[in-house]
């Protein structure tokens, strides 16, 4: 079979198409065929090597994924051949306090398929079924492969960590992101009014459509336009994901006792915070990274309602995961590339 691989990391030419020996299954897991994977941010750090996280090489990339049971370990129960699953990438311990209570992306153990351990941008890969959700009939491969990270993310984030009530002004940034395009619509489910961001009339013709009431464009910076549009309030929540260029922005659009929250930081790591901002007017800073599979059945519900949607910008050939990688890294996509297999 074929895999998106890196050898070693560092531009878009470390991505090779290797050709390696198909999983062998073990009675613990699920054999699947690939139909869709998806790319995400966290594909181009992996990529790219992160100061402290150690990949071994070879590393199969890719963290998000959907395709058909092809066959199910002798110990596994509850799922069978040919059944359409979407993949989630987190893998926990399963035993300590925080699995046990539905908190598993806390646990100690966590691990990120596709980052800590092989991902999923093959052609067949081998999982635990806890990491598996059926897929309505309505719903395409590529439509599942792009819901797990950002949605999972996005509604642990606003659902569980700021704990969105309706009414509150939700500022959400880089409405074109997956994190963008997915927060906008968690925002709205909940009754939140949504101002976001976007670089690009397009980008901001997506955010409408997904149901923000207001869109500012940030070429030029957004603590204004969003002041301008509370009535110099601020706003009851920021959801960061940019980092280094936003940050300082991003809190000055709070209002007293606001909250924000960051599950990444694509432009830089290190942000200036004045303390005295913090402690004044009461802000509470979240950070959040992925989110519990449990959730995952709620957010597939909203799905099944039509309430959230899977937003695709493009859709290629896994063999052209390299111009996947570009779009990403240019900014250039409306929501998520997505990598077709077994066509
Ligand atoms: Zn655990």
């Amino acid at each position: 079979m074929k895999a998106v691989r890196i050898h070693e990391h560092g531009s878009l030419d470390v991505l090779k198409i290797d050709k390696i020996s198909v999983p062998k299954l073990e009675a613990n897991k699920v054999l699947i065929k690939m139909k869709a994977t998806s790319v995400n941010h966290l594909d181009l750090w992996v990529r790219e090597g992160m100061p402290g996280l150690p990949i071994p090489f070879p590393r199969i990339l890719g963290c998000d994924g959907s395709g058909i049971i092809e066959e199910v370990g002798e110990l596994v129960q509850g799922f069978s051949k040919g059944e359409r699953v979407l993949i989630q990438s987190g893998i926990s311990c399963g035993t300590c306090e925080f699995c046990l209570t539905g908190k598993d992306h806390y646990c100690k153990s966590y691990q990120i398929s596709g980052e800590h351990c092989d991902g999923f941008d093959s052609e067949f890969v081998s999982v635990l079924p806890q990491n598996l959700i059926r897929i309505p009939d309505s719903m395409t491969f590529e439509e599942a492969a792009a819901i797990p990270l950002v949605f999972q993310t996005s509604y642990e984030m606003l659902v569980r960590k700021v704990k969105i009530k309706p009414n509150e002004t939700v500022l959400v940034l880089g409405a074109g992101s997956g994190i963008g395009s997915a927060s906008i619509q968690i925002a709205k489910a909940f009754g939140a009014k949504v101002i976001a961001t976007g670089g690009s009339e397009d980008k901001l013709e997506l955010a409408k459509n997904l149901g923000a009431d207001f869109v500012v464009n940030h070429s030029e910076g957004f603590a204004k336009q969003v002041r301008e549009i509370t009535g110099k309030k601020g706003v009851d929540v920021v959801v960061e994901h940019v980092g280094q260029a936003t940050w300082k922005q991003s809190l000055s659009c709070l209002k007293n006792s606001g909250r924000l929250v960051t599950c990444g930081a694509t432009t830089g790591f290190e942000v200036g915070l004045d303390l005295r901002f913090v402690f004044i007017k009461n802000y509470q800073i979240f950070g959040s990274t992925m989110g519990s599979k449990g959730d995952f059945f709620e957010i597939m519900r909203f799905f099944e309602q039509g309430k959230f949607k899977a937003v695709i910008h493009k859709t290629l050939p896994f063999t052209e995961v390299k111009e996947a990688h570009r779009i990403l890294e240019n900014r250039e996509s409306l929501g998520k590339v997505v990598l077709m297999f077994n066509e």
